[in-house]
């Protein structure tokens, strides 16, 4: 039906929407309601639907530098989640190094504590609230409305001495269970 010029957008997108589509419309912006789908060149508006994380669908008419500028953002937003995959990706490189080294440490764990050099014991694993990183936004559950909060789970070593704690990330090492 349309012959429209529209614009379909996926993630990654800035404020983390599932989808965002625009179509360029010419004529009768606002009340009138008389406007049709145009090309872009022609537009002298343009609609934007939005699907949010939430799911729900949000349709604003805005003027075409309000499209320009939004592109503007989203071009540059994935550019950073793009240099984000690539810089993951090099880390990645180095795992082969590292996977190796890991045999060699599982082999002979320990986690004697640095100040009284007895070995810690293992105590219950942690799960620890984080912030992400710079460019990540809470999401709200369209479920339950509550915001949720990135954990992220350590196992926990305590020395019986001093109580010092040493922590590590799981799936690295194999530790034996909580109280084992
Ligand atoms: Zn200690």
């Amino acid at each position: 039906m349309s012959k429209g010029e529209v614009i379909d957008l996926h993630p990654p997108l800035p404020g983390l929407p599932l989808s965002v589509h625009i179509e360029f419309r010419s004529g009768g912006m606002g009340k009138l309601k008389r406007s049709e789908p145009s090309t872009r060149v022609e537009a002298t508006h343009a609609q934007i639907i939005t699907v949010t994380s939430a799911g729900k669908e949000i349709k604003e008419e805005v003027e075409l530098s309000v499209v320009d500028e939004y592109l503007r953002k989203v071009g540059e937003f994935q550019g950073r989640v793009a240099e984000k995959r690539v810089e993951h990706d090099g880390r990645r490189e180095v795992t082969d190094a590292h996977l190796a080294r890991r045999a060699e440490v599982k082999a002979s764990f320990s986690s004697p504590c640095v100040r009284c050099g007895v070995a810690c014991e293992r105590g219950d694993d942690r799960n620890v609230v984080v912030g992400g990183g710079p460019d990540s936004e809470m999401r709200t559950s369209a479920a339950s409305g509550f915001v949720s909060m990135p954990t992220v789970t350590y196992v926990e070593y305590v020395c019986p001495v001093c109580g010092s704690v040493e922590w590590f990330r799981r799936n690295h090492l194999e530790h034996p269970p909580p109280g084992g």
